[in-house]
């Protein structure tokens, strides 16, 4: 088994060879945790799952972190909004979100990480730019100047031109637009960290790099998140950090899902159209939500409909109910294991979950799809041996 993944950074479909194999080092962008987990957010953390728990399956050994972002305007308004001050608030909105995971059944992060954790490491990074002359300081900010950085544009292939139509920060003292704070002033003085250049907050884009250096060094393997967060977040990652430690590539693969959106529109509290995850689970069951996040393609935004979902639960009730009388010990092993390479074919093909999704349903209609004839005791054996790998308990079994 040989799995391709589309590379963001080299706008290829390329091998998946990791730096030092069988170790795959993954970080994900994490959430700002004002509010409960949405579904896009979901939808985002079930695809690297599912790449991780297939990274597993093939003989990888994966170091998932994910980071989660404390240090942000929205949670000071947000907090304000509570009775809570900003501590408490921030640890019941982590405790929530670990809760969601577990729900969700998002099982292979091996670590979440707080980023006010790394502060310290922030400043050393900061420090390091400025002494390398990759940092100015303007009006009390620090910028990261983007006209030292030869690559910069090279993650979303836009020219430096081009980049400038899209929105950034504003900010007066900026030498070019497309600079970027590393420092700054925080939104109250008794929310700021110390530093040696006066008490401030940390820019959002180091908060990511303080972590990924510190874990990982100067290079790992796979960067996911949504490919709404290409630029200027993770240009800017990029940046920094080969500025920092002066190697190439920071990531070796850069992985993008897309969105989830509600009848074409975004999802926001201004729209009033946020669907809770928790509430989505709690409604249609897990199984059934995991297995609608399968139905498109991982780089493609998904349109959301709730009666499709509802479809999804009747049809994997009835893929239960069909498959749960037989005996998968009277399974033919050399049937099973045609079929998981069928499967993992898929898979292996830029992790096309939504071929893999269409497989198990077709298996259901027919008993020789694919050209393969299998009893329903063939198929007990395969939908289990998958059932860990989707995090989909297709069997009934109580085990994923
Ligand atoms: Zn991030």
């Amino acid at each position: 088994m040989t799995l391709y993944v589309y590379n963001t950074l080299t706008g290829n479909k390329e091998r998946f060879e990791p730096l030092k194999a069988p170790a795959v080092n993954m970080f994900c962008c994490g959430p700002t945790v004002q509010d409960l987990m949405h579904i896009g957010h979901a939808r985002t953390y079930i695809f690297y799952d599912i790449l991780s728990r297939y990274l597993e399956r093939i003989g990888f050994r994966v170091n998932f972190i994910m980071n989660v972002t404390d240090i942000d305007e929205s949670l000071v308004d947000a907090s304000d909004d509570t009775n809570m001050s900003l501590p408490d608030f921030v640890n019941r909105q982590i405790s929530n979100y670990l809760e969601d995971f577990g729900v969700l059944r998002i099982k292979s992060v091996n670590s979440f990480i707080k980023v006010s954790n790394y502060v310290n490491e922030m400043i050393e990074q900061t420090s390091i730019l400025l002494k390398k002359g990759y940092a100015y300081t303007s009006d009390g900010i620090i910028y990261f100047d983007t006209n030292r950085s030869k690559h910069f544009g090279e993650l979303s292939h836009e020219s430096r031109s081009r980049l400038r139509l899209r929105p950034v920060e504003l900010a007066e003292g900026k030498k070019d637009l497309l600079d970027f704070a590393l420092w700054r002033r925080a939104p109250r003085e008794e929310l700021a960290y110390e530093s040696p250049w006066g008490s401030g907050w940390p820019g959002w884009h180091i908060q990511d790099t303080a972590v990924t250096i510190s874990m990982f060094g100067a290079q790992y393997d796979i960067h996911g998140g949504a490919y709404e967060l290409i630029y200027p977040h993770h240009e800017a990652e990029i940046a920094q950090a080969e500025a920092i430690t002066g190697i190439r590539p920071f990531v070796k693969y850069w992985i993008h899902c897309g969105l989830v959106k509600i009848d074409g529109k975004k999802m926001s509290k201004s729209e009033g159209n946020i669907i809770y995850a928790r509430n989505a689970a709690r409604k249609y069951g897990v199984d059934s939500l995991r297995l609608y996040m399968m139905s498109g393609r991982y780089r493609d935004d998904m349109n959301y409909k709730e009666d499709q979902l509802a479809m999804v639960k009747e049809e994997y009730e009835r893929m239960v109910d069909i498959i749960s009388p037989y005996d998968e010990k009277k399974s033919d092993a050399s049937t099973v294991s045609k079929l998981l390479q069928l499967f993992y074919g898929f898979l292996d093909n830029d992790m096309d979950i939504y071929g893999s999704a269409s497989m198990i349903r077709k298996i259901f209609t027919t008993e020789t799809a694919f050209g393969i004839p299998y009893t329903k005791n063939d198929m007990k054996r395969f939908l289990s041996e998958v059932s860990s790998v989707l995090g989909v308990d297709l069997v009934g079994s109580g085990r994923v």
